[in-house]
């Protein structure tokens, strides 16, 4: 009874090793929630990572809420843009080479009501968005920074909300004052690369820019 009680554990601790391992090397995508401050800014990064054969997949999922005076129909058209300038400023940027193997970084942006990542009201005017109020007029570049937010990125502009370690102001970065003209970085990524790091191993996982 008393060996076999111990087969049996090991047994148990044998299938939870690999049934841990193929969580994340696998299908199962792995949700990341981290909470960020700046001085008196504070919001969360969230988004699911999954580790795939040829690619890592991040899927962000937003529900966004129309204000008064925000009409389905203009919503909708406005959908498509920022899906548009949020692909072309963090899709085919990044690649990360995972215990040896490269690979894209993909992000997919879902706008849903389904069990979101983030909530964003929609105002139809007035300026001064952030990561939970977008505006029908803002240049549709400014979602693209938005969702560096919501991937764990600080803004690198003076006053914004700056990483509290490095206070790094970029203006050609997408976090800098400029959405339309700055690019997505590396360092954007670092809640993810930790993630990935602590799963696979510190030596194991390097982020680069895709050529
Ligand atoms: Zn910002």
């Amino acid at each position: 009874m008393f060996l076999e009680s111990h087969i049996f554990r090991l047994l148990i601790t044998l299938t939870l090793c690999v049934l841990s391992f193929v969580s994340f090397t696998n299908a199962t995508p792995v949700l990341v929630e981290k909470a960020m401050t700046s001085g008196n800014t504070k919001w969360t990064s969230s988004f699911d990572l999954d580790v795939k054969p040829n690619e890592v997949l991040v899927s962000i999922d937003i529900s966004l809420l129309p204000s008064k005076g925000v009409s389905g129909l203009k919503l909708k058209d406005k959908l498509v843009l920022w899906k548009e300038a949020i692909n072309q400023k963090w899709n085919d940027q990044f690649i990360v080479s995972i215990k040896g193997k490269t690979k894209p970084i993909r992000f997919k942006v879902r706008f849903t009501h389904h069990n979101p990542h983030h909530r964003v009201v929609v105002h139809p005017d007035n300026w001064g968005p952030n990561q939970h109020n977008w505006y029908l007029s803002m240049p549709a570049y400014v979602a693209a920074h938005e969702l560096g937010h919501m991937l764990g990125a600080y803004d690198e502009y003076k006053g914004g909300a700056l990483s509290p370690a490095s206070k790094i102001v970029d203006y050609s970065s997408i976090m800098g004052g400029n959405p339309v003209k700055g690019k997505a970085a590396i360092r954007h990524l670092v809640v993810l690369e930790k993630v990935l790091m602590e799963e696979i191993g510190t030596d194991k996982v390097n982020i680069s820019n895709a050529l």
